[in-house]
């Protein structure tokens, strides 16, 4: 009898582990921190004095970044080709470098597979690392022209800054009108975001940029990840795709500003925590944690883990061409270890999303 039951109990050990091992991945959470190598995270923990969400995953990988065109990348080129597997020039969005070709996101794909898609932000949701999901401009400054893109893209759910890029153009257009039109509710505050029962939701938080951490923002990165992730898991059995960025850690970094750098990439690991939370809770979500690359240069030539302090040194105030880390978490996750390029992951969120075989 005793026997009996501890082979019966072995089975089930088995069969979960099994049923465990076989998840498959119905979300993914892709999350960026712009410039945020090694030394920018670990400096965020020595500071925070507890060990950062993101460096308890329990799969870490390292990826190259060079774009098209140059040994460092920019944003545009790097969000390019992590978004849609190719590499182009400095500067474009979402074109090939010889200005052909437009290429094909992962977010594209996801939508038209019949994915919910949404993208937070902490700078105009016109800058290059999100436009790289949804838009194709020859050059990064297009933010008018990157804004129309936003209007075609047919995205469900997109907050940052850039309100000006909608509302306040050369061509007269108010774009936020006809988003409207298009059955969005555009709005200005993340509580008119949470209060409406509408899932397509263009949010414009500022007429720029967003203010800074030190400023003004609050936990409006945290926020808007919970509310998009939340939102578009409503009554939805084809999944989600999210691109959630910590946009300010690079700005930190090209400013060599030590305490800017901590701050962002403390509120972006929050960020971090509320979709580990979610993962955990549903079972089917893969949460990706990467940089687009390092900025600065920084290294961390002293500091002290009992008294939370480190001593930071930059060696550019542009980005650089040192690889950065991925850290991953959910069914999945053990496709992203060793070191790969970051035109991989594209390849690899379309075969783990089966978005090969599936049909609208
Ligand atoms: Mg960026
Ligand atoms: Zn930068």
């Amino acid at each position: 009898m005793k026997i009996r039951s501890t082979f019966t109990l072995l089975i089930f050990a088995a069969i979960s582990i099994a049923a465990n091992a076989q998840n498959k991945v119905k979300n993914v959470i892709f999350m960026i921190g712009d410039g945020m190598g090694l030394s920018q995270a670990y400096a965020a923990q020595t500071h925070k004095g507890e060990q950062l969400t993101l460096f308890q995953f329990p799969y870490v990988g390292l990826v190259s970044t060079y774009s098209a065109n140059n040994y460092i990348t920019d944003s545009a080129a790097a969000g390019t080709a992590i978004s849609s597997g190719v590499k182009t020039n400095n500067g474009i969005i979402g074109i090939t470098p010889d200005s052909l070709h437009h290429t094909v996101s992962v977010m594209e794909i996801a939508k038209q597979k019949g994915l919910a898609t949404g993208i937070g932000v902490t700078c105009t949701v016109t800058h290059a690392t999100p436009a790289a999901y949804y838009a194709h401009q020859i050059n990064r400054g297009m933010n008018e022209e990157i804004a129309s893109d936003l209007l075609l893209s047919n995205i469900d759910i997109c907050i940052g800054g850039g309100r000006n890029y909608f509302e306040d153009r050369t061509d007269k257009k108010n774009l936020s009108n006809l988003l409207r039109e298009r059955g969005y509710d555009v709005v200005y505050n993340l509580e008119e975001a949470t209060n409406t029962s509408n899932k397509r939701i263009i949010g414009l938080l500022a007429d720029g940029e967003l203010p800074t951490i030190s400023e003004n923002r609050g936990n409006m990165l945290p926020q808007t990840t919970g509310l998009i992730l939340n939102k578009l898991d409503k009554d939805n059995k084809n999944g989600f795709f999210v691109m959630i960025e910590g946009s300010q850690i690079d700005w930190g970094g090209h400013a060599n500003n030590e305490q800017y750098i901590i701050n962002e990439t403390i509120d972006f690991d929050n960020a971090v925590k509320i979709a580990v939370d979610f993962a955990k809770k549903d079972g089917n979500t893969l949460v990706i944690v990467t940089a687009d690359h390092e900025t600065g240069g920084m290294t961390l030539a002293g500091g002290n883990i009992e008294n939370k302090i480190v001593d930071s040194k930059f060696s550019t105030g542009n980005h650089t061409a040192t690889p950065v880390p991925v850290y991953t978490f959910g069914p999945g996750a053990e496709n992203f270890t060793g070191y790969f390029d970051n035109t991989e992951f594209k390849d690899k969120i379309i075969h783990l999303l089966d978005l090969e075989s599936k049909r609208r």
